[in-house]
């Protein structure tokens, strides 16, 4: 850390950190990364879990040299029908690695999010996101749906040589090997094993061996549906939101509503989240429709038309990573784990996914500067620290947005929507309690870069 008092003679190397947050000092740190390294060692590589996470791992690491194999416990590769909020922070890394051409013209760039009042609709919060968030953080804030956007990751992987196995559900781990032992009794071996096997990973209790830290009920819930926009455009109360592509979220008591078209507008998507501590196995499905409209009766009536036309749904419980969980690395520094896996999240800063493909993205710059089998540790130490730092900031963030957003109507609610007034006025702000318009938070959450952080902290640790 810079000094004060060492202002006199200081080296650029004390210059280039600070204790205040600041972006001032990036020229500085990005002036020698560039050089000669000598060549990285390649590893043979078996990723567990053709998820969003699993895939974007696999590509990350095929990308630098490493063999690759990923294993799918299904029988067929896919992602549930629903849409996905793909921030720069992680669009900026896909991009680069050369998902753009796979993705196509199937992704959508809203022009903004806007925050409404859960009974009438009003705005009441709004960011900005085309063009500031391309011109701010160097790349586009897409929505996405998630079969368009896995599909273009498998391909992707392919392309760069990833063999990735269906029907390969891991049944057995052993971390000294290392090695893993799939259903039909064959036994799979590799220099390193990543678990990406979800939110109820097997992995999990292997890495932590006698802590038990499964991801914890929030006492969130949400419904997930798509409405087909046709049956939207029919009627003006609800056509108005396919004017243009842009997300709108109305929030209220205890629950909220985000929304979005995907599918380059052919689908309109709804996540609707509310507060619910009962037991998810005395949920049922035959019901969900009903209770789903229940939950949200005296809402918005013209939000209450699109809740109308949806003819399917499903009710999820909302899990987040335990915060104490204390290394994603095993004993062994053979086998670790990552994505949902390490740090499940409610949904609400909506970047479960994209923590997954920094992950994997961090993983494959920390693992470049192995030029020696006894860097590996360090390497797995600096990914490991520097992945529970940010996931664990983004999981609370995730948390803050389910108190901010669900206060009763009154002095919080009133306080809340007077500091976001500003930013729907069009008037200057500096601070704001919608996460994605703050400011401070918005860099740290957009502004981020998994690649370049990584290459930090290997400086600093020399
Ligand atoms: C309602 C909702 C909305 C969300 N919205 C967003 C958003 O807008 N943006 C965002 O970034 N994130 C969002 N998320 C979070 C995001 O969906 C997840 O963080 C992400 O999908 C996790 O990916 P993963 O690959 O780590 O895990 P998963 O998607 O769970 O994948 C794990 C894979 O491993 C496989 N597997 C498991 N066990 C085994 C085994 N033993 N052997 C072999 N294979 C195995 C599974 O079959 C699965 O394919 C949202 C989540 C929810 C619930």
């Amino acid at each position: 850390m810079f000094q004060y008092h060492q202002a006199f003679g200081f080296s650029l190397t004390q210059l280039q950190t600070a204790s205040y947050p600041t972006r001032s000092l990036e020229f500085l740190q990005k002036l020698d990364q560039a050089g000669t390294k000598p060549s990285p060692l390649l590893f043979k590589v078996i990723v567990v879990g053709a998820g969003l996470g699993g895939l974007a791992t696999a590509i990350a690491l095929a990308r630098k040299g490493h063999v690759v194999t990923v294993l799918e416990q299904a029988p067929a590769l896919g992602e549930v029908g629903a849409g996905i909020q793909v921030p720069p922070n992680s669009a900026k890394l896909l991009l680069k690695w050369g998902l753009g051409p796979l993705l196509g013209d199937r992704v959508v760039e809203p022009e903004g999010i806007t925050f409404r009042r859960w009974s009438n609709g009003k705005p009441i919060g709004y960011t900005k996101l085309q063009p500031d968030f391309r011109s701010s953080f160097g790349a586009p804030y897409y929505v996405v749906h998630r079969a368009h956007l896995h599909d273009a990751l498998h391909q992707l992987a392919l392309q760069l040589g990833v063999d990735v196995k269906v029907n390969h559900k891991v049944i057995e781990y052993n971390e000294d090997g290392p090695s893993v032992k799939v259903e039909d009794g064959t036994v799979l071996s590799a220099d390193l094993i990543i678990a990406a096997d979800g939110v109820k990973s097997l992995a999990r209790d292997h890495i932590l061996r006698h802590e038990k830290k499964d991801p914890i009920r929030t006492g969130f819930a949400a419904y997930r549906a798509t409405v087909d926009v046709e049956k939207m455009r029919d009627d003006p109360d609800t056509a108005w939101l396919l004017e243009k592509p842009a997300l709108n979220i109305w929030i209220g008591p205890e629950r909220h509503v985000m929304t979005y078209t995907i599918a380059s507008g052919k689908s309109f998507n709804m996540v609707l989240s509310h507060i619910d501590h009962s037991d998810p196995s005395t949920w049922r499905p035959e019901t969900a429709i009903d209770d789903m409209r229940a939950y949200f009766e005296g809402w918005d009536p013209k939000l209450s038309k699109v809740i109308s036309k949806i003819n399917k749904t499903l009710k999820w419980p909302l899990m987040s990573g335990d915060a104490s969980i204390s290394h994603w690395v095993s004993q062994s520094g053979k086998l670790l784990m990552l994505g949902d896996a390490a740090h499940a999240m409610v949904p609400y800063m909506s970047q479960g996914a994209a923590m997954a493909v920094e992950d994997g993205a961090a993983l494959a710059t920390s693992l470049s500067h192995v030029t020696d089998l006894s860097d590996l540790p360090k390497a797995l130490s600096i990914f490991e620290a520097e992945r529970m730092k940010r996931s664990g900031q983004m999981q609370e963030a995730s948390l803050v947005n389910g108190k901010i957003w669900h206060f009763e109507d009154g002095p919080e609610q009133q306080a809340r929507d007077e500091a976001m007034r500003p930013e729907v006025e069009g008037r200057h702000f500096i601070q704001s309690p919608n996460q994605w318009s703050d400011p401070v938070t918005q860099a740290w959450a957009y502004g981020y870069d998994a690649e370049e952080e990584i290459e930090k902290q290997w400086k600093q640790s020399k």
